[in-house]
This record gives structure tokens, sequence and C-alpha cells, in this order.
């Protein structure tokens, strides 16, 4: 396999998965027993911002136009996820999603495919101000806004862009065009540990539901180090120094985060450590990337090409089931805390996180 370089691999293509050994049910079921209901999409490798825990200072290589997805492709493999896959949450991810500029049209597409199933995005909210109100009339119902840091230097510092007002815009936009509840995602990095009470204070008192994640080796510039990485342990000792919290566990089994209450609540923060304390085994997604393969760990580059399927033709029926041979062979878990672990050829932002 030849490496194009940061981040965007050629990928392991054509094979078609085993179905050795499973039980002929339509769902999204692997060896392990689990099943995957929520779809990941990514829709585009293209970004806004270049954080550094994420994507190099260049960005990452463009994906060819012509293995780009197109807006119809997505509608179409969404619509066999639902109706044949038994999937019942789709995320729209990327790279940044607000850089298709026809995501409209593709939220529209997936609205009257799969009517009742939530849409939502992972998203910078870079100039999303402009577009919250059309993408919420197409059926966006939701959006995870990622913020890391609410003073501008560091944000600018972090994500090498100087676009926090046009951030918080966005965060407000959303708001406005009632997409709700309104959830912020911060990675956990020592330069804005120190930031953390601010960044909860905000989200209080702009009733976001935040969220901080522990930085996963998922970085292009592959420079995440065990060392230098802060854990859920140390946030809890800085947040405590401004908050009251009390442990209420996770509000649901297959959700990563570890919810805390926050001063009595209502409020909470949840915390999702995905390095220190690992929740592949509750894991339930399973994700389709901008080049149209389905990859069923951020992990693993054993990735099932769909793509090339719907284009020379393939049934619906077909695809499905090349579908439910990526998840029958997802491995057990991500291996980071194992000796030799090896990070994945691609980067967060050419998956979709
Ligand atoms: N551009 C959008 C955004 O930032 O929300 C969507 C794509 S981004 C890759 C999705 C999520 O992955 C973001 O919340 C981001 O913070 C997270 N992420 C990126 N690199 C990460 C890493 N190395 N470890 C943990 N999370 C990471
Ligand atoms: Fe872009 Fe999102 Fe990656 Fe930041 S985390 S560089 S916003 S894709």
């Amino acid at each position: 396999m030849t490496v194009i370089g940061m981040g965007i691999p050629t990928v392991r293509r054509g094979a078609v998965p085993s179905l050795d050994g499973r039980p002929e049910v339509p769902y999204l079921l692997d060896k392990f027993g689990r099943v995957a209901k929520d779809l990941r999409v990514s829709i585009t490798e293209k970004c806004s911002l270049r954080c550094t825990y994420c994507m190099p200072e260049e960005g990452l290589p463009a994906i060819p136009q012509d293995q780009l997805l197109t807006s119809s492709e997505i509608v179409r493999l969404v619509g066999i996820a639902v109706h044949r896959l038994g999937v019942t949450e789709i995320r729209f991810t990327g790279g940044e999603p607000l850089m298709r500029r026809d995501l409209e049209e593709m939220i529209a597409g997936c609205t009257r495919a799969v009517p009742g199933i939530p849409l939502s995005m992972t998203t910078n909210a870079v100039g999303l101000e402009h577009r919250a109100a059309g993408l919420a009339e197409a059926g966006l119902s939701r959006v995870n806004v990622s913020l890391d840091s609410v003073d501008r230097a560091e944000f600018a510092q972090l994500t090498r862009r100087d676009r926090l007002p046009s951030v918080l815009r966005g965060i407000r936009a959303a708001r406005a065009a009632g997409m709700s509840p309104l959830k912020v995602n911060a990675v956990l990095m020592p330069q804005t540990l120190a930031g953390a009470v601010d960044l909860l204070a905000w989200c209080l008192a702009e009733e976001c539901e935040l969220r901080f994640i522990e930085e996963m080796p998922l970085d292009a510039d592959q420079e995440w180090a065990r060392n230098n990485m802060v854990t859920a342990a140390q946030l809890l000792d800085v947040l405590g120094t401004r908050f009251d919290l009390a442990e209420v566990g996770r509000d649901d089994p297959s959700s990563p985060a570890e919810e805390w209450l926050v001063d009595g609540g209502p409020a909470t923060v949840g915390i999702i450590a995905s390095v220190t304390r690992s929740f592949c085994s509750d894991c339930d997604r399973t994700r389709l990337t901008a080049d149209g393969t389905i990859r069923s760990c951020l992990f693993s580059d054993h990735e099932v090409d769909l793509r090339s399927a719907l284009r020379l033709g393939a049934s619906d029926e077909e695809i499905a089931q090349l579908w439910r041979g990526a998840m029958w062979n997802k491995w057990a878990g991500h291996g980071i805390n194992a000796d030799g672990f090896v990070p994945p050829e691609r980067s967060m932002g050419a998956i979709g996180g």
C-alpha cells in the first residue's frame, strides 16, 4: 500500500469481507455481539481550521473530485443504512462539513430518504451563522460544535486560525435556528487545560452541553505522545478548582461520555476518556469516509470500498451485504494501550471524527 501523505492513504480496497460464521440477520452485527446503529458520514477532507491535534499546517491532500462521493450517492447510502441495516442516527462530519456547498441539498435529500431519523452534524461552526437557518430548514436537527477555548489567542494558536468570533456567532445562530440541544466538544490539550474552567463557565452561561474528549493518536503530524496528553483525571482536578462536580455516570449506555453534575445541577459536563478508559466494548458506530469506504473502527485501516460497488451498478442489497461484512470483521478495540500500538494511516480529519 502506498501512502500519499499526511493522513489520506490509499486504502486496502477491493477485498470482499468474509461473512464466515455470521448469522443471517439484517443489522450491522460484529463478532463481539455489538450492533452498529450510529452512522458517521464524512463528506470532505477540507477544513477552514488546522487544529494541531488533527490536521497538518498545510491541510490534508485533496481527494480528487471523482473519488469524492456525490450528494446523491451519500443520500442513497444513508437510505441503505437506515432501511436495510437498521441504522437509527446519522451524523455528518469531515473535515469540515460546511466546506461543502451542497450540504443543504444533501441534508434535504436525506430528510426525504429517511424521514424521522435524526440528522446532526459535527462542525467547527466557522461560517455557520450564514447557513444555520437553511440547514435547519433542510432538516438538520442538531449540531455538535468543536470549541477548545474561549480565549481568542489560545484558540488561534490551537487551530492556527483567528476565527473564534465566527465560531461564537455560529453557535448563537444554530440556537436561533432552533437546533437543540446545543453540544460543544473540546479536545483536552496541555495548552488549553487551564482555560477549561472558562470554557465550562461560558457553556453554562450559553446553555450549551460541554463534553471534553481525551486526545487520541489520530493527529496527521503523528505527534501524539502518552506522556504529553491530558487525562480525564487531570481535567477533573482543574475543573474542581472552580466547580463542585458530582459523578452521575453515563446518561445512555452507548454514549461514551461520563456525566458530572455541575454545582448541584441541573447542568452537567461530560468527559470522554477515550484513551484512559476505553469504551470500545460498547461501540455502536459505523463510519463512511468521504471517498466512499466503510471504516468499522477509527483505528483500523481495513476499509471496504462501497464507492466502486455503487458506480459499478451494485443493487442496494449487494451494497448492504458488503457493509454487513465490513462490520462483521470489526476489531474488538483500538489497542492504544497495548505494546506495539501503531497509529492508523488516516488521521482524524481524513476519517471523520
Ligand atoms: N471539523 C469538524 C469539527 O471539528 O467538529 C468535524 C470533523 S472533526 C475531525 C470531528 C471531531 O474530532 C472534533 O470534535 C475534533 O475535536 C475531534 N478530533 C480531531 N482530532 C482528534 C484527536 N486527535 N483526538 C480526539 N479528538 C479529535
Ligand atoms: Fe478541522 Fe475539525 Fe480537524 Fe479542527 S478538528 S482541523 S476543525 S476537521
